[in-house]
């Protein structure tokens, strides 16, 4: 008999040094869960729980009825490039063109293609921690080196112009800013805004400002978006945003980035040659949405409102977890090292697989996205759930 030798399957260095994602992981598990017929209840999700607004979906529908269903331009519909633009310029008071905004297949599509475009190998990166999972993965995949620049507690995780530049060397080439935050909620005051855009413009670095959360803050907090600084600064300022969390829109998958012209062409050549165009019936969709409906965005934004409001005191009332009000997004991110070294529970996974199994709640650990004693709850799910989840946390945490 003769033996078969089975040949090997070889990935890429870039692939081998990337992380699996923490939130799909205890999604995954919570997933199977569900699957099986376990009632639990998921904090986990970061996508809206809402509806996309019927109007949107029925600008899609009508897309397709009307037949368009082909390639559209790489980087978008001029239609739709110069409604992202009308908006911004309505709302900063610019004087935005098209050229300056590319729609891609989703916000994180774009990210992941400034990375590319911009980056050398090397290049130092510096991201506010805790930050969104992705941020390092893509700079290293780029060839660059995400830094970390830490934020407190105690300054409910807002990113300073002090702890960025204590982290830069001759070798940084770049700074990504995400407000409102995910994980942390945390929404950048603009005199600190201020101070980074110009240190980055003087120091010949890109800020890249992420705003997917942008319509989400709270209590008199108020979003300030480097967009105010495009045409000061347009070689600096990159914005990036999503249709995704504003409009409910996360599965139609279309974001966009604004930036210098340049910057924009070397984006636009990075989607012709991988994903192309974004779907032509998702950009139809986005222009209602963005031609205005408002209603809808307010009323989920009112939901979210009141959920806060009430989950942040009742999370904070529950033994050993320590909750800062967060600024915006729709996350809570508590403390929950008091627990650790009780029972089964040694870090932020082993406390969210004690959640999992234990209370049936999903919640994501905080070792992710750079925070250890954390972990995020997301209240994209009704009030009735979030009542329901806080009842059992606090009864499996009693139990340690
Ligand atoms: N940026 C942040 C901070 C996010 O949380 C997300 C999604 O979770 C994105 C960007 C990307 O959104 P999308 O790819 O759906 O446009």
């Amino acid at each position: 008999m003769t033996t078969t030798i089975r040949p090997t399957i070889r990935f890429s260095d870039r692939v081998e040094a990337m992380q699996e994602s923490p939130t799909l992981a205890v999604l995954n598990r919570a997933t199977a869960l569900i699957g099986q017929g376990v009632d639990i209840v998921d904090f986990g999700p970061g996508e809206p729980d809402f509806r996309t607004p019927p109007a949107v979906s029925e600008a899609g529908k009508t897309a397709i009825d009307l037949g368009y269903t082909k390639y559209t331009n790489a980087s978008g519909l001029k239609a739709l490039r110069e409604a992202i633009a009308a908006r911004y310029n309505t709302r900063y008071h610019l004087n935005l063109k098209q050229d300056q905004v590319i729609a891609g297949s989703w916000g994180k599509q774009e990210l992941f293609n400034v990375m590319l475009a911009l980056l050398a190998p090397g290049d130092e990166v510096i991201i506010p921690s805790p930050y969104w999972v992705s941020f390092p993965d893509q700079v290293e995949f780029a060839g660059g080196k995400a830094v970390f620049a830490r934020t407190t507690v105690e300054n409910h995780f807002r990113p300073t112009m002090s702890a960025i530049e204590a982290v830069a060397t001759e070798r940084t080439r770049g700074v990504i800013l995400n407000s409102p935050n995910n994980p942390t909620g945390a929404v950048i005051r603009e005199a600190e805004l201020a101070k980074i855009v110009e240190w980055c413009a003087s120091r010949d670095a890109f800020l890249v400002f992420d705003e997917t959360y942008e319509l989400f803050v709270y209590d008199g907090n108020e979003h300030a978006s480097a967009a105010k600084w495009l045409e000061e600064y347009p070689e600096t300022v990159i914005i990036v945003n999503s249709m995704s969390k504003t409009f409910s829109m996360t599965g139609w998958r279309l974001g966009y980035a604004i930036a210098h012209p340049q910057i924009i062409s070397a984006l636009g050549k990075i989607q012709r040659h991988s994903t192309s165009n974004p779907s032509t019936i998702a950009q139809h969709a986005a222009l209602k949405a963005l031609a205005g409906v408002d209603e809808d965005v307010q009323q989920m934004y009112a939901a979210y409102r009141d959920r806060r409001a009430w989950l942040v005191p009742a999370l904070a009332a529950l033994p050993g977890i320590c909750c800062a009000d967060p600024d915006g997004a729709f996350y809570v991110f508590p403390d929950v090292s008091a627990h650790f070294g009780k029972g089964p529970i040694t870090d932020s996974q082993s406390f969210a697989d004690f959640l999992l199994d234990e209370a049936r709640v999903a919640v994501v650990p905080g070792a992710g996205f750079g925070a250890e004693a954390f972990v995020r709850i997301s209240y994209a799910t009704s009030i009735g759930r979030l009542h329901e989840g806080v009842r059992r946390i606090d009864a499996a945490l009693r139990t340690l």
